[in-house]
């Protein structure tokens, strides 16, 4: 296909893409991710680094780099952090290693991240396209029912957590891409039309 094309043009797939999946929680972020990667081998998920608790079900490595306060104090220190936030009194960050030496490759990269943290991405400039997916179950109702049933959070926390996505859903003209999560699979199917037509986009190279 390359020798059909003028000079200086390519396809956005050509390189590595940062796809971002933001959205409150309970909204299916880590549901519609897991089937994504386990669907394409060109994608890989950015592992965050995070001093929150592990959930009974998550694995070290895999969902987060489970840490302690002085290791993420260590991690941002050497500057190995390309963004990190506090979420719900605990620290959340994305390595740089998780994302640009993959990208380099030519592999894309998704990641699971909150709402200042998708824009600290975009702003970082990382040489790459960043495209922000912003993710929502079909309502409120649901969204409330779904962290609920996760059972993850106590009372007090799901309370807080509600409060940080009402506030992030204000945030919404910030992305590129809306996808409602009503069924998991139309969900996933949606977010998949959305990594193929970035990859079909055109553009101009130096
Ligand atoms: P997030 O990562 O955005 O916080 P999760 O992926 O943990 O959300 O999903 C929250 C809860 O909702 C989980 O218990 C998950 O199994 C469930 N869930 C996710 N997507 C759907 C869906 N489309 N329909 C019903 N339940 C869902
Ligand atoms: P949870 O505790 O439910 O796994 O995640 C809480 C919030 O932190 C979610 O909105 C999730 O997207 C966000 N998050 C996870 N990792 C990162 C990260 O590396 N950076 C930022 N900014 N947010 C993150």
């Amino acid at each position: 296909m390359k020798d059909l094309l003028p000079p200086g043009v390519g396809i956005q797939g050509e390189r590595g893409i940062a796809f971002v999946i933001a959205g409150p929680s309970g909204a299916g972020k880590s549901s519609v991710i897991s089937a994504l990667l386990s669907r394409d081998p060109k994608l890989s998920f950015s592992v965050s680094a995070t001093t929150r608790p592990r959930r009974p079900d998550e694995v070290h490595g895999r969902d987060y780099y489970f840490v302690s306060e002085d290791e993420f104090d260590r991690l941002i220190a050497e500057g190995a952090l390309l963004e990190w936030t506090v979420y719900q009194g605990h620290r959340y960050g994305t390595p740089k290693t998780e994302v640009l030496a993959r990208l380099e490759k030519g592999l894309d990269v998704v990641l699971n991240v909150e709402v200042r943290g998708a824009r600290a991405i975009r702003a970082a400039n990382l040489g790459f396209p960043v495209v922000l997916v912003f993710l929502v179950p079909p309502s409120w109702e649901e969204l409330v029912a779904r962290v609920r049933r996760r059972g993850t959070e106590s009372e007090e926390a799901l309370a807080e957590r509600l409060r940080i996505a009402r506030e992030e859903l204000q945030h919404i003209p910030e992305f590129d891409y809306l996808v409602v999560n009503d069924s998991l699979e139309e969900a996933v199917a949606r977010v998949e039309a959305i990594i193929k037509a970035e990859r079909m986009k055109i553009v101009r190279c130096a």
